[in-house]
């Protein structure tokens, strides 16, 4: 996946011009490299995705002036009206649940898929990626929490998900995404983003065709700097980038 974080990457922490949303990113910056830096991690490999959902065309593209390459959205409809004006000039994630009959609209533009928690979801993405001959990139949301709110598959359940997904012909599993619970206080975060990195590690182990464990997906505005140390490849920002949502 480095035709999707390649070049650009990184490129953002040295832009600033005065605006509120470029010094939001270059404190976000600070933060992850400081991160980076406790747990020994390269700051290069954490890559920052702008949630964008609630928020305008015109703030987006305020973030992606200041050099953000990567946006998340939540629901297709909402991707559907930013795609159509943003399009391919940043790599799209689609961050929340997807429907079976949402699948086709979300391969045609999302780059990355951190919702798969489900068998019969995997067989209509390698249906639909078969149908377009371009094979699909997805992460496994998996419900270390086990809250009833939240989507993903359970830790038990998660290697029976990977190895149905394995046989799939045109899904790519590229890692696992997570959600912590609700908590004003970043640690209690802690154990769930270490839980999502030990999974990640025993999947590897496994050596599962069409399995690789390159990206974590954890840490929110909250709690990103404890997913970093924790080894985070993708936090998903939103607040703390644009400001409070309505
Ligand atoms: C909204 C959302 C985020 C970003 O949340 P913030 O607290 O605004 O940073 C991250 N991940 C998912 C799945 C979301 O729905």
């Amino acid at each position: 996946m480095e035709f999707l974080f390649g070049e650009r990457k990184g490129s953002w922490i040295l832009v600033s011009n005065g605006n509120s949303s470029p010094n939001n990113l270059a404190r976000i910056t600070e933060t992850i490299a400081e991160a980076a830096l406790r747990s020994r991690r390269s700051q290069g490999d954490v890559t920052v995705i702008a949630v964008s959902k609630t928020r305008t065309v015109k703030e987006i593209k305020a973030v992606l002036a200041a050099g953000i390459t990567n946006l998340g959205e939540n629901r297709i409809q909402e991707l559907k009206e930013k795609w159509s004006e943003i399009g391919k000039t940043a790599t799209w994630h689609l961050i929340g649940s997807l429907q079976t009959n949402k699948v086709k609209q979300a391969l045609e533009m999302a780059d990355l898929i951190h919702s798969l928690d489900r068998p019969a979801l995997a067989d209509e993405l390698d249906r639909v990626a078969g149908l377009r001959g371009k094979p699909c990139q997805v992460l496994v949301q998996v419900n270390v929490s086990n809250e009833n709110s939240k989507h993903g598959v359970s830790v038990n359940g998660l290697r029976a998900l990977l190895e149905h997904v394995s046989q799939k012909e045109w899904v790519r599993v590229q890692g696992l995404m997570t959600m912590a619970p609700f908590s004003d206080e970043p640690e209690t975060a802690r154990p769930y983003f270490r839980t999502l990195r030990e999974l990640a590690e025993q999947t590897r182990t496994l050596a599962l065709p069409n399995v690789e464990m390159r990206h974590l997906s954890m840490g929110m505005s909250g709690d990103f700097a404890v997913a970093v140390e924790e080894g985070a490849t993708l936090v998903r920002i939103g607040t703390a980038i644009f400001g409070d949502r309505q």
